[in-house]
């Protein structure tokens, strides 16, 4: 029961991030209750040689399904009988849409404890304990499970860490047929605007909130992105990504991403504490809004007040000219 089981969200070929760090702190996990990491990857033809170099980040099994990526049904299924068999006690997932749905239905199908959003784990007393930021990231809730843990972590909270492991050994198995068709088929996949940018890598942000007025408004972040060249990227806020100007892989706060560049530079936004808790550990802050009052000039390095719309523009010509 001292096995850890994790999932390890495969695409194209590569392993996600978020999941081999999710792999990693299993591993370390495990290794303090004794036991060992034991990873699920469900996916389209994955060669055997692939799903164990999940050994090199500290899994020493890999149960390997053929199946659909990016559907949750199978994997909670394999997941499922896996725990049926009373070999483990917890799961762990990396952070991501994908690990919500997963890790919440799997908690659902055998009836475990499931505590989300989570940053870091310990070993207390011979059982895990799960911390989360609670209340706008100014509280820490520990979890402790009575049965079956599941845990389900923050977007970039584990770290990828080669352990130096052997490959792991494979084992295929199978999930119940139904699982994948009762409940959805994957029709087609396309890549959103911007899905493709590394937002939480990216040393400088250009984040546009609702003051951009309109999507075509982020042309004006997008320019500033691309002068400052490199590693910079554009974010957005849930307004913005609910009124569908930007992508939602771009949306950073509380029900988005967590980052932390060197400058995040905040774009007609407000400063609503569930942005604020998504980007506040950023090392310079610099805010443009109209409003001199706006909450976001609280908690910014730098605060220029003004029309964006004549301050972006300007910016990005004194970027191009260094
Ligand atoms: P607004 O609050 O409308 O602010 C727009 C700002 O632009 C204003 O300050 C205005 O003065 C300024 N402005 C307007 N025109 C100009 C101009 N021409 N030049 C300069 N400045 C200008 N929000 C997130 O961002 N991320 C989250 O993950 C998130 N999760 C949430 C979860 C929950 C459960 C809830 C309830 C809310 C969540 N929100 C989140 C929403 C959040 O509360 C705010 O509504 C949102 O962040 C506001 O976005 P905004 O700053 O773009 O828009």
């Amino acid at each position: 029961m001292s096995n850890i089981l994790v999932y390890a969200l495969h695409h194209e070929g590569a392993f996600n991030k978020n999941s081999l760090g999710a792999v990693a702190e299993a591993s370390r996990l495990a290794g303090e209750l004794g036991g060992e990491a034991h990873a699920v990857v469900v996916g389209a033809g994955i060669a055997d040689d692939l799903a164990a170099t999940l050994g090199s980040y500290g899994a020493t099994k890999v149960y390997k399904a053929d199946g659909p990526e990016g559907l949750s049904g199978p994997v909670i299924d394999v997941m499922g009988k896996l725990f049926d068999g009373g070999d483990y006690q917890y799961a762990v997932f990396g952070g991501g849409l994908l690990g919500f749905e997963i890790g919440a239905g799997l908690a659902a199908r055998i009836d475990a404890g499931v505590t989300m959003e989570v940053t870091a784990v310990n070993v207390v007393d011979g059982q895990l304990a799960a911390e989360r930021p609670i209340l706008g990231d100014s509280s820490i809730s520990t979890s402790r499970y009575k049965g079956k843990g599941i845990i389900i972590a923050r977007l970039n909270a584990f770290e990828v860490k080669e352990t130096g492991g052997s490959a792991a050994s494979v084992e295929q198995v199978s999930y119940e047929a139904s699982t994948q068709s009762q409940q959805a088929n994957i029709v087609t996949r396309g890549e959103q605007r911007g899905a493709d940018v590394d937002i939480e890598g990216a040393s400088i942000l250009v984040a546009g909130g609702r003051g951009l007025g309109k999507a075509e408004g982020f042309q004006l972040a997008e320019d500033l992105a691309k002068a400052f060249g490199g590693n910079a990227a554009v974010a957005a806020t849930r307004a913005v990504v609910d009124a569908g100007w930007y992508p939602y892989a771009a949306q950073i706060g509380q029900t988005g991403k967590t980052v932390a560049p060197k400058l995040y530079l905040a774009a007609g936004i407000s400063g609503a504490i569930q942005h604020k808790v998504g980007m506040q550990s950023s090392e310079n802050i610099v805010a443009i809004n109209k409003d001199a009052n706006a909450p976001i000039f609280e908690f910014s390095d730098l605060g220029i007040v003004g029309d964006l719309n004549k301050i972006l523009p300007k910016l990005t010509e004194a970027v191009k000219a260094r």
